[in-house]
């Protein structure tokens, strides 16, 4: 197994910043660097996953079997001593839950459109055995053609018999979970995926959820009995289908057989939903091989044999990325230039690496908010960050008068209790039980092949050695004349890969406009008149040690340019789905205004420019919300505009906090 550090990674990926987080994992961007194509690396520090080892096992197992145009592509993983890095197909339009909430709701046209892609993904995913149990907008993403993958198979289950078989363990996200499922019993796995995709179509339709309550017992009350209002703006299709997923007994619920021709479904549409894979597991492109083997000087039969071990390395990462290639119609080319891909990654190399891309994994963790900004790349963080942390004064004036989101999801949102509340016999369990129950819910996957047959290393203890290794590397980082050396070195890299990624792709923008920018969702969320309440009340003088610990950790990595971009005013951008339009035109008024409202929200900040790197904490301490807001200039309308990201927390928390921000602020 690789050494406790990232040059196994760095062989063969380039690193960028941040683009999403989960209860377990950080999701980077990548580049491949053999075939240039973007990926999504998703790491994962093995001593936090702790009992949730098996799930990350079953993710990764679950992946390599599926292959799916409406299933995101696992390509690679990679195991060192401390992490598990797994190399996703990158979807850059982002969660459909942030399309949603963009767009408040979704026309049934457009609905219908996302909807035959979740039940192509669902049947086929029902057609390989599995079940995925943790249905919603969250885990399907958007791709650069504005189709959906479906992502997190953390959950999944595959019964030793067939999905016919009964499951035991109760999963998945509460307000997404089946009636029977919460009441403990036995289920089958497809049923339940049913009454889930009914809970996300009326999201879709409706642009909040159909079961939602503060409290969880009621929560859980209003499920069992099945009763939710439709709104009125539903066609009587939308109310008959949506009863017809919704059902309290599984078996009167639609099957997704019959959901691929169902007179909603085909509304509009001369032929039933396909679900069979366009990119069916097992095949070996002629094209792609010839390529490879040109690359690798190779027999075109040893390169098949090659590829045809299916081991989710390097050769499958460039044999799987060369085939997506060709099906988006670009060239089946390698880079010629990149070294052969057993090539090391000198010490120094890597270090330059690590800085010019932000790739510290235990800085990030420490102070709780991700080094590589989307807006800037992490090497703009200037050295006078300071969070501002809430005190006695700042919070006394939060609102009261506002109404609670509708639903407490501090309490259950993954990265706070885990990944749901898990509850057996209808009883809400203890939280310290939640992890226990992941692990033993991840035994119904047990019946799973294992290709490898071997189970994931437990991390290695950390002896002196590696603590000072570790240790020189952020000496080197954090000293001001290697910082210049380093720099200076990572940023030519740096400027020279992105010549020749935008010389490749003929792209205008750089990799960070690129990461949030999916150019075609154009409608800006007007929140104005919201009045919600974030539901978040936390005693004020905090202590704040920790973060400013880690603020002795920024790397002061400015340019000059790049300091006076900062500093002369907010970035000029074209109106995205994820920027919320005001009607004013003073950027310096508008951050103000924000600058105001968080303390009152209970929001602590790190602003960086116009950008406000946000979060909030519970009354523990533990970060349950990240993400960053930015005041921008658009240039039609020419008006200020609000970027928002969410970086880590849950999506309808979220989504009311924003709201709550922005109408407060009066913008
Ligand atoms: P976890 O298993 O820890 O919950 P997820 O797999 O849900 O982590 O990933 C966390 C977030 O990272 C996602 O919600 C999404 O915003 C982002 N993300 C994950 N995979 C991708 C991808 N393939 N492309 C782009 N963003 C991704």
């Amino acid at each position: 197994m690789p050494a406790d550090n990232a040059s196994e990674l760095l062989k063969y990926y380039e690193v960028y910043e941040t683009i999403g987080s989960g209860g377990f994992a950080k999701v980077k961007l990548g580049r491949h660097i053999l075939t240039g194509e973007k990926v999504a690396i998703k790491i994962m520090e093995k001593k936090d996953l702790g009992d949730d080892l098996p799930r990350v096992k079953t993710e990764i197992e679950a992946m390599k079997n599926l292959s799916h145009q409406n299933v995101c592509r696992l390509y690679h993983v990679i195991e060192t001593s401390s992490k598990i890095y797994m190399v996703l197909e990158y979807c850059p339009g982002g969660e459909l839950f942030d399309y949603i909430v963009a767009k408040d709701r979704l026309s049934e046209e457009e609905t219908r459109v996302f909807f035959r892609q979740i039940v192509a993904a669902l049947a086929y995913v029902h057609s390989q055995g599995y079940a995925h149990r943790d249905l919603k907008p969250e885990n399907l993403l958007i791709d650069e053609d504005h189709n959906l993958k479906l992502i997190d198979f953390g959950l999944c289950a595959k019964p030793k018999g067939g999905l016919g078989y009964e499951l035991m363990t109760c999963c998945g996200s509460p307000a997404y979970a089946a009636p029977e499922l919460i009441q403990g019993k036995s289920y089958i796995g497809s049923e339940a995926d049913v009454w889930s995709m009914g809970v996300l179509l009326f999201a879709l339709l409706c642009g909040y959820l159909p079961f939602d309550d503060d409290n969880c017992m009621v929560l859980y009350r209003k499920i069992t009995r099945g009763h939710y209002d439709n709104p009125r703006w539903l066609s009587p299709g939308s109310i008959l289908l949506l009863n017809q997923m919704m059902q309290v007994d599984p078996k009167r619920r639609l099957t997704v057989r019959q959901l691929l021709d169902h007179s909603w479904v085909m509304n509009g549409y001369s032929s039933p939903v396909e679900w069979h894979s366009t990119r069916p597991l097992g095949h070996i492109d002629e094209d792609c091989i010839t390529e490879m083997a040109v690359s690798l000087k190779r027999s075109k039969q040893s390169t098949i044999k090659l590829v045809s071990e299916w081991k989710y390395d390097q050769t499958t990462a460039t044999y799987l990325l060369l085939l997506a290639k060709k099906q988006s119609g670009r060239p089946v080319r390698l880079r010629r230039e990149t070294p052969a891909p057993d090539t090391s990654c000198s010490p120094l190399k890597e270090i330059q690496l690590k800085k010019s891309l932000d790739f510290n994994e235990d800085e990030d963790d420490e102070d709780g908010v991700p080094r590589g900004s989307i807006v800037f790349p992490a090497d703009c963080y200037d050295d006078d960050t300071a969070w501002v942390p809430l005190t006695p004064k700042n919070t006394q004036n939060t609102h009261t008068s506002c109404t609670k989101p509708p639903c407490s999801y501090s309490e259950k949102r993954r990265g706070e209790v885990g990944h749901s509340p898990l509850i057996e016999q209808g009883k809400p369990r203890p939280r310290n039980t939640e992890k226990r129950e992941r692990t033993r819910e991840n035994k119904e996957n047990l019946a799973l092949p294992s290709r490898d047959g071997n189970g994931f290393a437990l991390p290695a203890p950390v002896t002196p050695a590696s603590s000072r290794k570790t240790g020189s590397i952020r000496t080197a980082q954090t000293t001001p004349i290697n910082n210049n050396v380093i720099n200076t070195d990572s940023q030519k890299e740096s400027s020279r890969r992105r010549a020749v990624e935008q010389q490749q792709s003929g792209q205008q923008g750089g990799l960070e406009i690129l990461a949030f920018s999916p150019e075609r969702r154009s409608r800006s969320l007007d929140m104005a008149g919201c009045q919600v309440d974030s539901g978040q009340k936390r005693k004020a003088g905090k202590m704040f040690g920790s973060l400013e610990r880690g603020l002795d950790k920024v790397i002061t990595m400015l340019t000059p340019s790049k300091r006076r971009a900062l500093r002369d005013g907010p970035r000029r951008i074209k109106a995205q789905y994820n920027v919320t339009l005001t009607n004013q035109t003073n950027a310096d008024q508008v951050l103000d205004q924000i600058l105001r409202v968080l303390p009152e929200k209970n929001v602590d900040y790190v602003q960086k420019g116009y950008t406000l790197k946000c979060r909030t904490q519970s009354d523990f301490g533990k970060v349950t919300m990240q993400f960053e807001l930015e005041v921008c200039l658009l240039q039609k309308p020419e008006v200020v505009g609000i970027r928002r990201q969410r970086l880590k927390g849950d999506a309808w928390v979220y989504k009311h906090l924003v709201e709550n921000i922005l109408s407060t602020s009066s913008i």
